[in-house]
């Protein structure tokens, strides 16, 4: 027998549906970041957006850049797993984005808000969900700031929404405290790694993975 089918993703051979969640400001994208190259098999999902692209921002490696018209069409021919309204833009994970039948092995983290998060848990209760959280109001705001890319009104605006985003988080698996980077990626990388060491995991319904 091969031990390694033991294990839940190395019996059925698809990959892990994980997502990463915070409140505005949590540091998720930088973790991420680290998270993609530090593990072996490891595939950030990526989203489409009928934002525009902010400066270094690359189409088809950040986001998938599309019109409204493009996106509605999406919706109406069920293309995404998840989308949502955020902050006046839409957002969406399309279903070819997520591991499903042919999809192979690799584990996928998806970068997206609550609202998202919400609508994976119900639809793929074999999911894993990781909200990040910051240690507290404060910083977030302080974060916020820093990273200069929001307008005074927007950014008085997230911090109120980040209120409500929090309460979300008993329908999410994990809570990390970004309180240092490296702290709050291994944090993120051992939930990853004991997942993967998962003997058994509720399934994903055939109709959500069939796409
Ligand atoms: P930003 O515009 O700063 O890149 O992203 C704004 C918010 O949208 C972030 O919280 C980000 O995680 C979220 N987001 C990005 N892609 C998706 C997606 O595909 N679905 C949902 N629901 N949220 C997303």
């Amino acid at each position: 027998m091969d031990f390694a089918k033991i294990t839940d993703n190395g019996r059925t051979g698809k990959g892990i549906l994980f997502v990463l969640s915070s409140v505005s400001g949590g540091g998720k994208t930088t973790i991420i970041n680290h998270l993609v190259r530090a593990i072996p098999d490891l595939r950030l999902s990526i989203s489409h957006t009928t934002r525009e692209p902010r400066s270094g921002e690359r189409n088809g490696a950040d986001y998938h850049f599309i019109s409204e018209q493009e996106f509605t069409d999406m919706v109406d021919q069920e293309g995404f797993l998840e989308w949502a309204q955020v902050y006046g833009h839409r957002y969406g994970t399309s279903k070819s984005e997520v591991p499903g039948p042919g999809s192979g092995a690799k584990d996928v983290i998806l970068d997206i808000d609550v609202q998202g998060g919400l609508q994976v848990r119900r639809k793929r209760p074999d999911a894993v969900l990781i909200f990040l959280l910051l240690p507290g109001e404060e910083e977030q705001e302080k974060r916020l700031r820093q990273r200069g890319t929001e307008a005074p009104e927007h950014l008085q605006k997230r911090i109120q929404a980040a209120r409500g985003e929090l309460a979300t988080i008993s329908e999410y698996d994990y809570a990390v405290i970004n309180n240092e980077l490296e702290g709050a990626v291994d944090a993120v990388r051992s939930i990853i790694v004991s997942e993967r060491c998962r003997i058994s995991r509720k399934a994903a319904p055939d109709h959500e993975r069939e796409d």
